[in-house]
């Protein structure tokens, strides 16, 4: 057994069978002793691993293994390592066909490696491609090569030097446990300010490199899956004809209270349910082979039917129903309408074919589990999506969003990890990656099956342990959090220590000003998700990034040597550089209190877009993200309306 099966959370199967086996060398002494071959003919996904495992092992050692489709390969060839179907998989025994969605086979043997997977025909890069070959090589990279996805790029992809390198006798079948894992990638924020965004081909780097870093994080799914907001477009299409199925407002008018408002349904209705089973089924392929989901997710809105039957299926409001949610929040004064919700799924479920599963989202003021002792099943998922419970909690705020998640575990439903939580923070260093680990240890635990974030913003040199903890936790779920963070800061050689109590500080800093953080949000009226650059200047004053900068330049010192090392503390420093502009440009120009006259707003952001102009090949955020919070934070003028390409 090549490794230890506690740490490799992953594992839905492990079959180890009990023979001995020597190691393989892939190279000696900076030697090639291994060729590596794939089908004549190798799919998309095939080829792209097998060019992910030579680059990788060609940054450890500066060798290039060779890679050989297998007609071309003479008998008489030195040990080999197949990736993916084969002729020479097959006589091994191994047969694809019968693996679980996206599951690979790693076995060595005395003369061979097999890294052969469930695959998808598509592009490898796609998050609907599956690619259990792909998975099977990142997974002995990780393993026995001990590399380190940090960052996206080149800087942030960590590979141990070495003269050697062995594959490990295994013999092992894996498959992902969640059957979906999607960090959603942020690189669709449009702004009315593009100027203070990327230019095109910044842009286009950004994008390339970082899906390639999800992927070798293994985000993507066993099989397609799609649900969200459900009937946004029912009223416009049906209103006229079937009002009853629409909330019937307290003036006693059924749909939405305003032209084009966004409306809920009357989720009581049996017609209802029937109605959506029945569309669904219309677009359902006679002979599909994957699972089915029917999406009952309600509008981006509250429930808000204030119909008799409707608040007759409503139970009793928890005792805390409202106690973690902001006095400025649309919580404030609803009705807690879970149950009816419940009710809703369930009805959908029954009447829907054996084996579909109906998704609905837990959200707004049906987030907290039913009290009427309802009880769902398996085919029911929801997913978990609160309105509140941003980090960093109190400690009874976070037992608290816990604790809801347990309840609905309860019911008998699944869960899936549904959070907007990761927008919030700006590209401030806003660190919370043990409390978010938490979190998603308690989910695992409590039988989550898939994550759906929104979003990745990706600011990598600023907010670095919160991503890769959230990208580490999705191949490792059960890691502890300092392990997952020992992993990013031994990238960083001799400077390791600095760099930890770099980021220790912040999230001390982070931690310590819950309060702060969520007093400014209400007094400037700045969204956590949305205009966070309202409030970047209270929250981070300049006297709060002296000690931090001290600690960069101790971590600077610390490696002279290593010019890896000493790259990844730069970018750590360009990160901070560019977050205390941010926070400086914040302070004039924020629409809480901005009285910037127009030179004034040229002269601010003129030093900020050179600033990322000059950097935005770095990879050090996403500054489409930015210029997305900035136009609703900012007093901006016209001239950023422009496209980064042609401004100033
Ligand atoms: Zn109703």
């Amino acid at each position: 057994m090549c490794f230890d099966a506690a740490r490799a959370g992953c594992l839905t199967m492990a079959l180890l069978l009990n023979v001995a086996h020597a190691d393989v060398a892939l190279v000696s002494e900076g030697e090639p002793r291994t060729i590596i071959v794939t089908a004549d003919k190798p799919s998309r996904v095939v080829q792209y691993a097998a060019e992910e495992l030579v680059r990788h092992v060609e940054k450890a050692c500066g060798v290039r293994l060779e890679v050989l489709a297998e007609s071309a390969v003479r008998p008489e060839a030195r040990k080999r390592l197949y990736i993916g179907d084969s002729r020479g998989v097959r006589e091994a025994g191994i047969d694809v066909a019968k693996l679980a969605a996206e599951a690979f086979v790693l076995r060595v043997t005395d003369d061979a490696v097999f890294i052969a997977g469930n695959d998808g025909g598509g592009d490898p890069l796609d998050a609907d491609t599956r690619a259990g070959t792909l998975w099977g090589v990142y997974e002995w990279l990780d393993r026995d090569l001990r590399v380190r996805w940090l960052w996206p790029g080149e800087l942030g992809t960590h590979v141990p030097k070495t003269k050697t390198v062995v594959a490990k006798t295994c013999d092992e079948t894996t498959a992902p446990r969640l059957f979906q894992r999607r960090l959603r990638a942020g690189l669709g924020f449009a702004s009315e300010h593009p100027a203070l965004g990327f230019t095109a081909a910044a842009f286009k780097q950004f994008s390339e490199e970082q899906s390639v870093y999800l992927r070798r994080h293994r985000m993507g799914r066993s099989y397609p899956v799609s649900y969200g907001h459900a009937f946004t477009d029912w009223w416009e299409k049906d209103g006229k004809a079937h009002p009853e199925w629409f909330q019937l407002l307290e003036s006693g008018k059924r749909g939405p209270n305003k032209k084009n408002g966004r409306f809920s349904m009357c989720v009581s209705n049996p017609d209802l349910e029937r109605e959506i089973v029945a569309r669904w089924a219309a677009k359902r392929p006679p002979h599909a082979t994957t699972p089915g989901f029917i999406n009952a997710c309600e509008n981006d809105i509250l429930g808000l039917c204030s119909c008799d039957k409707c608040r007759a299926q409503d139970g009793a409001a928890p005792d805390d129903y409202l106690k973690f949610y902001p006095p400025t929040s649309k919580m404030v004064g609803s009705r807690f309408v879970s149950d009816r919700y419940a009710k809703f799924w369930l009805g959908i479920q029954q009447q829907a074919p054996a084996g579909a599963t109906v998704v609905g989202y837990a959200y707004f003021n049906y987030f907290q589990a039913p009290t009427s002792g309802i009880k769902l099943n398996p085919n029911i998922l929801i997913g978990y999506c609160p309105s509140a419970g941003w980090f960093p909690r109190s400690a009874e705020e976070h037992a608290w969003m816990k604790q809801q998640w347990s309840d609905w575990r309860d019911t008998g439903a699944r869960l899936f990890m549904r959070t907007n939580h990761l927008l919030d923070g700006y590209c401030m260093p806003f660190i919370l990656a043990h409390q978010f680990a938490d979190e998603f240890h308690h989910a695992v635990e409590k039988g989550m099956v898939a994550t759906d974030y929104d979003s990745l913003t990706g600011h990598w040199a600023t907010q670095g342990p919160n991503l890769y903890t959230v990208a580490r936790l999705h191949v490792r779920p059960e890691a502890a959090a300092d392990e997952v963070l020992a992993e990013y800061y031994a990238a960083f050689g001799a400077a390791s220590p600095a760099v930890k109590s770099y980021f220790e500080y912040w999230e001390s800093y982070t931690t310590r000003n819950r309060e702060k953080i969520n007093q400014a949000m209400e007094t400037l009226q700045a969204s956590r998700w949305r205009s966070w650059a309202k409030a970047a200047h209270v929250l981070y004053p300049p006297e709060c990034f002296t000690p931090a900068e001290t600690l960069l330049e101790q971590a600077a010192h610390a490696e002279e040597n290593d010019a890896e090392a000493v790259a990844r503390v730069k970018f750590l420093q360009l990160g901070l550089q560019h977050a205390r502009l941010c926070a400086r440009v914040s302070a004039q120009l924020s629409l809480a209190n901005s009285t910037a006259a127009k030179d004034e707003i040229k002269h601010a952001v003129d030093e900020l877009i050179a600033f990322r102009r000059a950097n935005e090949r770095s990879g050090i955020g996403n500054f489409n993200h930015l210029a997305w919070v900035e136009d609703s934070s900012w007093k901006l003028s016209e001239e950023t309306r422009q496209t980064p390409d042609l401004y100033p």
